[in-house]
């Protein structure tokens, strides 16, 4: 029988950047995923995939503005599906082949085949095959990640109404896509096919779209992606999907208790992620979980058995690749008996529609629920001559800092580039800035990120310069 130091199950950006840490670390280290493709959801189905399709549809877009530009074109436009899908496919490909050299050059051991526990220091692989192989190790760690949720009354066939996986990989630009769920995933993947000539409504439970970002952004995406032609319900709780041939009938009802019918071809469940654990037999090894089908761990990722730990969608906290990883090798040094730390308060969160949206921090919201008095300042990219130069004139920077010491709280932004720009913010309150220390540094002319700056110089003493 193989036996490890470490043996990860699940290759996402949790499992996966745990084996590398874990190997450099000098650890015997096998992943085991059941998947030929290895990188998980984020990978295959989630960031990388959607981020293509926002690209290329993004592309599409911009044509609109080109005459704007003085760039004439002659001869149709037109957009090619099937090849913006497999363009989608080979940087995935591509991409998760990359994890693969990774694994090899770090000399991880690689298990493809469904994991399950057959006790609190063995792992059983059962392959393609039908062979089974049990592994020994005596650390664990569980990144098996999620799988897409839906609503106890909606039949999901993946033809008509489907997830975010089937919406990857469409046959056909939709006549009419109707979302159900304005979160961040819905409203990517309604920005792409509305881009690419869909018509796009958005049905959501809660009073606007992305509820849990500061309510300033949510306002002013709802205003961006209006403009653009997308059509929003919130308050509006659906209570049936149903597809005839190839229709599809969405009925929702209003705080009022009024029922709007829409009639559309395709559905797509954006309602969250459930974590996923179907098959790995936790309960061989006596580990415990925790409401809504999570691993229940500790502080330290731990699980109630002392060498299994649990790391990403899995657990408990944002579902987002770049907090898997930080719990990823937050793991591995723990177990090499370092003393890592992750502060959550400082993982960013992005929409990747453009205008991006970007924040991290405490929201105005809950700034004000938990009493912190605080001050605003914030800065509109119209205003700056960046924005001008390439017509990027939407949204806006916002500083959140604390009313007596003036370090910054929240960093909320949307607008060009906002994804990359979030970094400064984080940059920023990891070293406990103050409003006025990033005022007061230089910030390249003209680039988007001066916005961070007037809008810490608006929040040190309303002092911004250019509005
Ligand atoms: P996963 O990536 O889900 O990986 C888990 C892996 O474990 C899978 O490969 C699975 O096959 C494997 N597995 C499960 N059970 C077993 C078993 N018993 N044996 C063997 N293998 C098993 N996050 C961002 O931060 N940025 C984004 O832009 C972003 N965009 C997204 C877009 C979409 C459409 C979706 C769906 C998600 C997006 N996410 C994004 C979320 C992100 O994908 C997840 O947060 C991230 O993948 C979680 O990583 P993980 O390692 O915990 O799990």
């Amino acid at each position: 029988m193989s036996s490890f130091d470490v043996v990860i199950i699940g290759s996402g950006p949790g499992g996966y950047v745990s084996a590398i840490r874990c190997a450099q670390l000098g650890f015997n280290t096998a992943i085991i995923e059941k998947y030929s493709a290895l990188g998980g959801t984020c990978l295959n189905v989630g960031c990388i995939p959607s981020k293509a399709l926002l690209a290329s549809s993004h592309h599409y877009a911009e044509i609109k503005h080109f005459e704007d530009h003085g760039i004439e074109l002659s001869g149709e436009v037109k957009v090619n599906l099937e090849k913006m899908i497999a363009r989608k496919q080979a940087v995935v490909d591509q991409t998760s082949g990359g994890v693969k050299y990774l694994m090899d050059k770090n000399k991880i051991t690689v298990f493809e085949g469904m994991g399950s526990f057959v006790d609190a220091t063995h792992v059983a692989v059962a392959k393609a095959d039908g062979t089974s192989e049990t592994i020994e190790a005596k650390n664990i760690i569980i990144a098996t990640g999620s799988k897409p949720s839906s609503l106890p009354f909606i039949t999901l066939d993946k033809e008509r109404i489907i997830t975010s996986t089937e919406a990857l990989k469409l046959p056909e630009v939709p006549k009419h896509l109707i979302i159900i769920g304005g979160g961040v995933i819905g409203i990517e993947l309604g920005q792409v096919y509305l881009r690419l000539g869909a018509q796009v409504s958005v049905v959501e439970y809660m009073d606007r779209i992305i509820p849990g970002m500061d309510s300033s952004l949510s306002k002013e995406l709802t205003k961006v992606l209006k403009k653009q032609g997308m059509k929003f319900y919130v308050s509006h709780k659906v209570k049936s999907v149903e597809r005839a041939g190839d229709a599809v009938t969405v009925q929702a009802e209003n705080a009022k208790g009024e029922t709007i019918t829409l009639e559309g071809d395709y559905a797509l469940v954006a309602v969250g992620r459930r974590p996923y654990t179907d098959g790995l037999k936790v309960e061989n090894a006596g580990v415990k979980m925790a409401d809504r089908g999570q691993v229940e761990v500790n502080d330290h990722l731990q699980t109630n058995i002392p060498n299994i730990y649990a790391i990403g969608d899995v657990v408990r906290g944002a579902m987002l690749a770049h907090k898997a990883e930080e719990e990823g090798t937050m793991v591995a040094e723990l177990i090499a008996g370092q003393k890592p730390h992750i502060d959550y308060n400082l993982i960013p969160g992005v929409v990747y529609t453009w205008p991006e949206v970007a924040a991290v921090g405490q929201t105005e919201e809950q700034l004000k629920a938990a009493g912190i008095a605080y001050k605003s300042g914030s800065f509109p990219f119209k205003a700056l001559g960046r924005a001008r130069a390439s017509a990027d004139l939407d949204g806006f920077v916002k500083i959140l800092a604390d009313a007596k010491t003036d370090e910054v709280l929240g960093v909320h932004m949307i607008g060009a580039r906002t994804a990359d720009l979030i970094a400064e913010a984080v940059v920023a309150m990891e070293y406990k800035a103050s409003a006025e220390d990033i005022s007061r540094m230089s910030h390249a002319h003209p680039t988007f990120a001066e916005a961070i700056k007037e809008a810490a110089l608006a929040a040190t003493d309303n002092r911004a310069l250019h509005v």
